[in-house]
């Protein structure tokens, strides 16, 4: 039985991952710490609210006293941290509450987790820690910056961000290593490339292109659509955090990655193909029958600031070390995607409203 923390789990990656290791570990509990900022939504979570494993916090991961409390109740032996502020274009709004939630949150939870630890001290003067703990941040490829035509992030690969999300998400990164450096924190960090699959926020590519080409909206593409991302699914990512968790090395970065790149402009074309054959058929419950469902809804904006042109990973260390693989194709995993929001119209309507957050007040008010 562990107790494991997971921070930002009611975000589109976290959710999958709660529910991930509900399923993949029945003997474990799970705390779900999330503040339930724009992108946090208790709905993603709705089957699993009667799991007697499953608990949800609502809080800030950057509140000491709030995460401090929370780790004597509950006595974590993991921590995963997803929590973040993660959307390129808001951090270049706005990006002061990115190094508060990505820097100053990590901060607050690695010390929470080193006192709470630990135990004693070594005759070196370091600190020691009970059995079996671990603290896990979860990146990004973005820390790396950008690729030219050829080559792959490797875990030696210079951090390089462009973005201030990057930037605050390899500052993290930074003040994680230095806590395993200095004080012999159990630290992992892994780093994923682009993730896709259900409940992803739809101001996302892949959620953004599925919902406006049922709605028969313009597709906004930046710059010329030549950018390559390398896409993971995001159950791939979870089963990668959970392999690094039981048997990645203390100390240790962790890429993951799906050999899946493909340029933004392909995507959408794919999406628009796709949703256009399956609402033809007629088999689904939307306004749309595809007939108008075609390469003219593709409007090319100005591209991003600082957009970075190719991101790739190489996994060869997380393969061939810990013994991990993805189990998706990007082919079965866009089509199974496509899929899953075509039939969840209401959760993409409510998100795209804002109805969401009224989801939380009904279900909190009741308790
Ligand atoms: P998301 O925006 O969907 O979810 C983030 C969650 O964190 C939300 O539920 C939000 O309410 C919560 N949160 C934000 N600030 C908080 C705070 N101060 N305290 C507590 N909770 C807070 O993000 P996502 O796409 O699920 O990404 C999760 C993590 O994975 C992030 O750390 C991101 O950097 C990383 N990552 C994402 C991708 C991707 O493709 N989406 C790829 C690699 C790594």
């Amino acid at each position: 039985m562990k107790t494991v923390l997971v921070t930002g789990g009611a975000g589109f990656i976290g959710s999958n991952f709660v529910k991930y290791m509900l399923n993949q570990h029945p003997d474990y509990k799970i705390v779900n710490l999330d503040v339930l900022t724009y992108a946090g939504n208790l709905e993603n979570l709705s089957d699993i609210e009667e799991n007697k494993n499953y608990v949800f916090a609502k809080g800030d991961i950057a509140d000491r006293p709030f995460v401090q409390d929370l780790f004597e109740k509950y006595d974590f032996d993991t921590v995963v941290n997803f929590a973040a502020e993660s959307h390129v274009d808001r951090s270049i709004e706005d990006p002061e509450i990115f190094v508060q939630t990505n820097v100053m949150g990590t901060l607050v939870l690695l010390d929470e987790a080193k006192n709470h630890w630990q135990t004693g001290k070594d005759e070196n003067g370091y600190p020691t820690y009970r059995e079996g703990v671990r603290y896990h941040q979860v990146s990004t490829d973005e820390v790396y910056g950008a690729l030219g035509k050829t080559g792959m992030f490797t875990e030696t690969t210079p951090i390089a961000p462009n973005s201030p999300y990057s930037a605050s998400k390899a500052s993290a990164d930074l003040v994680v290593r230095s806590y395993g450096q200095t004080f012999k924190l159990p630290v992992t960090i892994s780093r994923c490339s682009n993730n896709y699959g259900p409940y992803h926020f739809p101001e996302k590519l892949i959620p953004l292109m599925i919902s406006n080409v049922i709605a028969l909206k313009s597709l906004p593409v930046y710059g010329d659509g030549m950018q390559i991302r390398d896409w993971l699914h995001v159950k791939d990512h979870c089963s990668g955090i959970d392999t690094i968790l039981e048997k990645g090395v203390a100390g240790e970065v962790y890429n993951i990655g799906g050999n899946n790149e493909k340029a933004n402009i392909e995507i959408v074309n794919l999406i628009i193909e796709n949703v256009g054959e399956k609402l033809r058929t007629g088999k689904y419950d939307i306004d749309n029958d595809g007939s108008k469902i075609s390469k003219d809804l593709i409007t090319y904006v100005e591209d991003r600031l600082g957009h970075d042109r190719r991101y790739a990973i190489d996994n060869t260390k997380i393969t061939t070390k810990l013994g991990w693989k993805p189990s998706y194709t990007f082919e079965e995993g866009i089509v199974e995607t496509i899929e899953w929001y075509l039939n969840n119209q209401e959760w993409l309507e409510r998100v795209k409203s804002g109805g969401y957050k009224e989801y939380y007040e009904n279900m909190y008010s009741k308790k």
